[in-house]
């Protein structure tokens, strides 16, 4: 493959943004390399500047769950488009938005567009402190909850009870309010809430992670948090930017059986335009403005085109004939294949897989449950699979700790050629 293009267009990027790149992850900084340049996309399929074509593994990150350039997602937005771009004022589209959002999630009673993941976590937090009139807030280590100061908190080596500020520019007091548990360790949480006794506003986590790589919860430490809680009446934050509508029509709540009293919501909603959104109990939804005191807003939020391309995409998840079924079956026979080839090449690995989200964890464990598990990965050996697969027309993200996508456009020939590409990177590293 020729990558002169996107290796001219970086250097010049890289004169003009920081690192080149307007979000960290899109550099290649983890695995080495240029990043194609990306020209466009279609289906399960993207193209660079260069013009060689990938099999999308990345999907924008998660959004594309249909697939990209949808025609009635484009058709969506065109005609949306048309009639006006934002008016800063309400629309019907927002309410229909909301009643499908609600419709397919039954623990949403009332919802809040905004214009990110990010904006979504952030002002859930805001409106679980409001609520609770605490300030503490527990989250996972490993898990990603967007760039809010609260939650760019890791615990250090070990199991740190406080976390300290690693990114510049987090204040100590911020820092001080966020506390940091290990995800599928409910004792871990429950010394916190010993520690302290009524100050905790909320646990935020991701109910099967992505961030991490793909990470399932045990039903008792899920059913666990659940409790916690409730005996503390501290807000349970789902943070579903990543699984929402991803692993169920309802959501990983669905999926978990648990009802989690906020739900964060992003990427699929939009259909690849910026959005966010958070809801859940009506009780809680009241403390917002301009109904409560809990002030949050937004110039471009419940934008028409976001929302045109979001409700189109939700109709589609809601009314195509066994849509998940048939998301399933792909990326179970993309499991399968995998299986087989660290079977037969005796390749070190786990797999974990939740409907369309999947990671390769490259790892002599036997299995990955935990960020220490994580941890453990050989980064190395992933950077090289990586590249190797990029060579071969396979877009994986470029980090050993992200989760994989599988849209409904990806089709048995794309399995089978990704699968075949996979068998060759495993035989060389096996060399
Ligand atoms: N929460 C989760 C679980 C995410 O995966 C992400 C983004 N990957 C975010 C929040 C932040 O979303 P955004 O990038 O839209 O701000």
């Amino acid at each position: 493959m020729i990558f002169d293009k996107s290796i001219k267009a970086f250097h010049e990027a890289q004169k003009h943004i920081p690192g080149g790149v307007n979000s960290p992850v899109r550099s290649f900084g983890s695995v080495g390399g240029n990043p194609p340049f990306i020209a466009k996309a279609s289906g399960s399929k993207i193209t660079d500047i260069d013009g060689n074509e990938y099999i999308d593994y990345v999907g924008s990150w998660g959004p594309m769950i249909l697939g990209h350039a949808h025609p009635d997602v484009v058709k969506a937005i065109q005609e949306t488009a048309a009639l006006g771009a934002s008016f800063g004022a309400p629309t019907e589209l927002e309410t229909e938005i909301a009643v499908l959002i609600k419709k397919l999630v039954p623990s949403i009673d009332m919802v809040r567009m905004v214009n990110s993941g990010t904006e979504a976590t952030m002002s859930a937090l805001r409106l679980a402190r409001g609520y609770t009139g605490r300030n503490l807030v527990i989250k996972f280590e490993g898990c990603y909850h967007g760039h809010n100061d609260s939650f760019l908190i890791q615990a250090g080596s070990g199991a740190l009870t406080f976390g300290t500020p690693n990114t510049p520019g987090v204040t100590p007091g911020t820092a001080h309010d966020t506390l940091i548990a290990q995800y599928n360790d409910l004792p871990s949480v429950e010394r916190l809430f010993e520690d302290h006794k009524n100050e905790i506003a909320a646990v935020i986590l991701e109910p099967i992670t992505g961030n991490m790589g793909v990470i399932i919860p045990d039903q008792i430490f899920i059913n666990g948090l659940r409790k916690l809680c409730d005996e503390n009446k501290t807000v349970l934050i789902f943070d579903e930017v990543m699984t929402g509508f991803r692993i169920k029509k309802g959501c990983a709540q669905e999926l978990l059986g648990i009802t989690p009293d906020l739900t964060t919501f992003g990427k699929i909603i939009g259909g690849g335009l910026p959005v966010g959104a958070y809801g859940g109990k009506q009780e809680i939804m009241d403390m917002l403005a301009p109904k409560g005191p809990v002030y949050q807003a937004g110039t471009l939020s419940g934008n028409p085109l976001a929302m045109a391309a979001g409700i189109t995409t939700l109709r589609l998840l809601d009314k195509t004939p066994d849509f998940y079924d048939n998301l399933e079956n792909t990326s179970a026979s993309l499991e399968e294949g995998l299986q087989n080839n660290m079977k037969e090449l005796g390749f070190d690995g786990v797999i974990n897989r939740v409907g369309s989200m999947f990671t390769l964890f490259f790892t002599k464990e036997n299995s990955v449950k935990s960020f220490a598990d994580v941890k453990k990965c050989d980064t190395t050996r992933f950077a090289n699979y990586f590249k190797m697969s990029l060579q071969n027309g396979i877009y994986l993200a470029p980090s050993q700790y992200e989760a994989g996508f599988i849209s409904a456009a990806h089709t048995k020939e794309d399995i089978q050629k990704t699968v075949e590409a996979s068998y060759m990177a495993m035989k060389k590293l096996k060399e």
